[in-house]
Order: C-alpha cells, then sequence, then structure tokens
C-alpha cells in the first residue's frame, strides 16, 4: 500500500460523506461508531499520539474534545452522526477492526507507532 493510494482513499472517504476538503497529512478510513454504530470516517495525522493538534484545515470531525477517561481534553475524532467521543485507544481498536491486517499495521506504525499500545487488553 503506497501513501499515494491512501491519498486517493482518504479523498474518496470525504466525497462519501460529503466532507471539505482537508490538509493532504489526514489519512482517513471508514468505521462503526461505538455510540450509535453507524458507519462514520475516522482521521488519523501526524503526532495524533502525542495529542499534537491537527493540521489545518482539518476535518469537521476533528476537534479538542475531553476525555471523561483521562480528564484531560485532547484533539480526538468524533462521529459525524452523534459527535460520541473516539479516544486514543478506541482509535487503534477501530483501526484493526475496520482495515485489513496489513493497512492497520502500515497506519499504525505511521500513526500510533507505540510499541505498548496493544497490550493492554484484557480480553
Ligand atoms: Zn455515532
Amino acid at each position: 500500500m503506497t501513501t499515494e493510494s491512501w491519498v486517493e482513499r482518504t479523498r474518496a472517504l470525504l466525497d462519501r460523506f460529503g466532507m471539505p476538503a482537508i490538509n493532504a497529512d489526514y489519512v482517513g478510513f471508514e468505521a462503526a461508531c461505538w455510540n450509535c454504530g453507524r458507519h462514520g470516517p475516522v482521521f488519523l495525522w501526524p503526532g495524533i499520539r502525542d495529542w499534537r493538534p491537527p493540521p489545518a484545515p482539518s476535518p469537521t470531525t476533528v476537534k479538542v474534545r475531553f476525555s471523561k477517561t483521562l480528564g484531560e481534553s485532547y484533539p480526538a475524532n468524533g462521529c459525524i452522526h452523534c459527535d460520541a467521543m473516539f479516544g486514543d485507544f478506541y482509535l487503534f481498536d477501530l483501526l484493526l477492526d475496520s482495515l485489513e491486517y496489513e493497512e492497520a499495521g502500515e497506519l499504525a506504525d505511521r500513526f500510533l507507532n507505540d510499541a505498548d499500545v496493544a497490550g493492554d487488553e484484557s480480553e
């Protein structure tokens, strides 16, 4: 999977949900919301794991949100339908659930490259 094809797929995703153009640093994929169960776009950007500010122009679903779990605010994705927050850990699950194994691994390496991030599963 090349970077170019992610650019294409992200553009197609924006079209599919009628969203305006965004900064080319984003990679988007489609995933089901934990709250309403509907499918919507989810975006990754460089430094997302370090809570770095999302590059502008940013997707309308990405903004600083308050996490009750962490008791802090940080830039995060939300559901385009119900605005439920997709926190850091849920985001990683979304990757694994929504994409092929290799694709999820590629994106995780690029954006969520914290080797311990998946080590907290209690299943
Ligand atoms: Zn939702």
